[in-house]
């Protein structure tokens, strides 16, 4: 009796462990060609919490040096969006939502060293971060390995606010994007990833050639205005990283 009790305790173990490992390591999902674009989205990057808003400088190192090694060739948005039909290129946009400060000290230098490009979106206005400063993007701008997009004014939710506000949220952040890098803005990120239809057109009419949402997905040809990306997450290791960019789910 008491053995039977351990079998049972012991399998049923077993089979959570199971489980948790199918759960974290995703592995058994299908892998995505290896031409189809994939579209990493990070936040942050130093040395603090490392979660879904922040990776460790020599975390993000290893990950690029694993994407040079498999030979994808990195691109901004823009670049990505122009290449979309050469399927002999196998491409990999890196893309830095909110402009952190750490981006400057900690990116691109690993932007120069792997000679990668980067797509970075501006909130000229967002509140409680420490936002790069006009001389921090000046300088990353001039290197030519960065493109800066837009992603509204204020950081607000697109959902929250209504049309007029939105078209403005929209436009302006285009606007002063434009002031600060001294180049066209060609790119937009919804922020939080929350958007309508009606807010895709007014990004196309605002002139954006391009738009990046949150949906986790690889997909052959995204649509221009509804780019998927990959949430990256500072405290996935090389394993989850590995089968994330092959399948474009994990959970850390
Ligand atoms: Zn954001």
């Amino acid at each position: 009796m008491v053995q039977t009790l351990a079998l049972s305790v012991g399998l049923i173990v077993l089979v959570l462990g199971v489980i948790a490992l199918l759960a974290h390591y995703t592995f058994w999902l299908p892998w995505k060609p290896r031409h189809w674009p994939r579209v990493l989205m990070y936040h942050d990057v130093g040395a603090g919490a490392q979660d879904g808003m922040n990776i460790h400088p020599l975390h993000l190192a290893d990950q690029l040096a694993v994407l040079q090694h498999k030979q994808y060739r990195f691109v901004t948005i823009s670049g990505l969006v122009q290449g979309l039909h050469d399927n002999s290129d196998h491409v990999v946009a890196l893309t830095f939502d909110d402009g952190f400060a750490g981006l400057y000290q900690h990116v691109l230098p690993l932007l120069k060293h792997y000679d990668a490009f980067a797509t970075i979106y501006l909130a000229p206005r967002i509140a409680g971060i420490t936002m790069l400063d006009n001389t921090q993007i000046l300088a990353m701008q001039n290197t030519g390995l960065v493109e800066f997009g837009a992603h509204t004014m204020d950081h607000v939710n697109l959902l929250n606010i209504g049309d007029e506000e939105a078209i403005a949220q929209i436009r302006n952040s285009k606007d002063a994007v434009e002031q600060m890098t001294n180049a066209q803005c060609r790119s937009f990120a919804y922020p939080f990833g929350r958007y309508a239809s009606r807010h895709v057109k007014m990004v196309r009419e605002a002139g954006f050639e391009s738009a990046v949402t949150t949906k986790k997905r690889i997909v052959a040809t995204p649509n221009l205005y509804e780019i998927p990306r990959l949430s990256m997450n500072g405290a996935a290791n090389a394993l989850q990283f590995h089968i994330q960019f092959g399948t474009g789910k994990y959970r850390v």
